[in-house]
């Protein structure tokens, strides 16, 4: 993921986004450098994960190609779980997938905590057990209202009622855990798709920030 890294600079009351730090401010023409540390290149965080590197986790990534792979914001989502080795379980109209490719660029969200130390245990035991029901059998999908994240939810949900805690909707769980990530993400993507045509994408900076 190196090769899409976004760098921000702040200078001259703007946020310039770029690949790699220019000597002089695109915006102004002064140089950048002895400019102040507001001035330093930072790079931003990728909101993308490895999903075969994320034990544990609910993974979301389109259902076909990638989100810094020409993703336009509208197409399909597939959504899966990973076991504690980074196997990716997954539901669509064949059945079941157990994935050890193809989650390379994922929105993450975390399932176990560290110290929940009964759930890591079990937690790959839980899924191969879950996943052989047969609601999840190919025949059994509807694309609408028995797909991929009608069988990560109700996995989630069979683990929330195993621990005796309260079972979650469809949109609470998109709401808590799913849309803040999505958010931030569709912003690094319209950078990434700005910095493919362009070397820098400049954005006024809000009155209060500008300082420098
Ligand atoms: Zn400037």
């Amino acid at each position: 993921m190196a090769a899409a890294a976004i760098l921000r600079v702040r200078h001259c009351g703007a946020a310039i986004f770029c690949r790699r730090a220019p000597p002089l401010c695109p915006a102004c023409g002064r140089p950048l450098r002895g400019a102040g540390l507001r001035a330093a290149p930072v790079l931003l965080p990728c909101p993308f994960q490895h999903g075969h590197r994320q034990p544990r986790a609910f993974l979301l990534r389109p259902s076909a190609g990638s989100f810094l792979g020409g993703y336009d914001g509208n197409s399909d989502l597939h959504v899966g779980i990973s076991s504690t080795r980074g196997v990716v379980y997954n539901y669509n109209e064949e059945g079941i997938h157990k994935d050890e490719t193809g989650w390379e660029q994922c929105i993450s969200v975390p399932l176990v905590q560290p110290d929940m130390l009964g759930l890591l245990q079990q937690w790959d035991h839980l899924l191969e057990e879950f996943s052989t029901g047969e609601e999840w059998l190919p025949h059994r999908y509807e694309e609408h209202d028995h797909n991929c994240y009608t069988y990560a939810l109700a996995f989630i949900n069979s683990v929330l009622m195993a621990q005796g805690k309260q079972q979650m909707s469809k949109s609470e769980f998109t709401e808590k855990f799913v849309i803040p990530q999505t958010k931030n993400a569709s912003k690094y993507i319209a950078l990434h798709q700005e910095l493919t045509t362009k070397d820098f994408y400049i954005v006024p900076l809000p009155d209060q920030e500008e300082q420098c």
